[in-house]
């Protein structure tokens, strides 16, 4: 028995919990996850460390999915760093609706957050950013917003020019 996901409202936090258990089993739940994921809307889910299938690596294998390892040992540390990722997220989104926040100054994008101005450069390993969060979690608004902001300026170019 499935809930009825037609009715959330576009500012929800939507939530599932524990993908990669006994409910793999159903596609029924497999459709549930994609539709959250696919969703607008910001979605806090948990997955399984241990059991791994093609469904669960494809979750994890998103390019709009954050992924964030937590042990028995720094729980607690870890849900904070979620509850401050959320309200990241929920501002990324709104940089991202406001794309004259961002301006490309030679390799470096600069972002015009609210009271700063963000200096992000692509890295190996993706953004970084010059801002107090980022220097502590190796991740903030402004990456998450630069990421995906680049992501749909790149899918527009290859709509054109492919
Ligand atoms: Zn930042």
């Amino acid at each position: 028995m499935l809930p009825n996901v037609s009715l959330f409202g576009k500012n929800d936090l939507l939530y599932l919990d524990e993908i990669g258990q006994m409910q793999l089993l159903s596609n029924g739940f497999k459709k549930l996850v994609l539709k959250y994921l696919d969703a607008p809307n910001t979605c806090l889910a948990t997955i399984s460390s241990i059991f791994e299938d093609d469904f669960t690596r494809l979750v994890k294998g998103r390019d709009d999915v954050i992924l964030v390892t937590i042990s028995e040992e720094d729980r607690a540390e870890k849900q904070s760093f979620v509850t401050q990722l959320i309200r990241k997220i929920e501002k990324a989104r709104k940089y991202v609706s406001e794309p004259d926040r961002f301006i490309q100054n030679g390799d470096d994008i600069e972002l015009h957050s609210e009271h700063n101005v963000r200096r992000l450069r692509l890295e190996k390993n993706g953004w970084s950013c010059n801002c107090d969060f980022f220097m502590k979690y190796r991740i903030c608004s402004h990456t998450i917003a630069t990421e995906e902001t680049r992501r749909s300026f790149q899918a527009a170019y290859d709509a054109e020019f492919s």
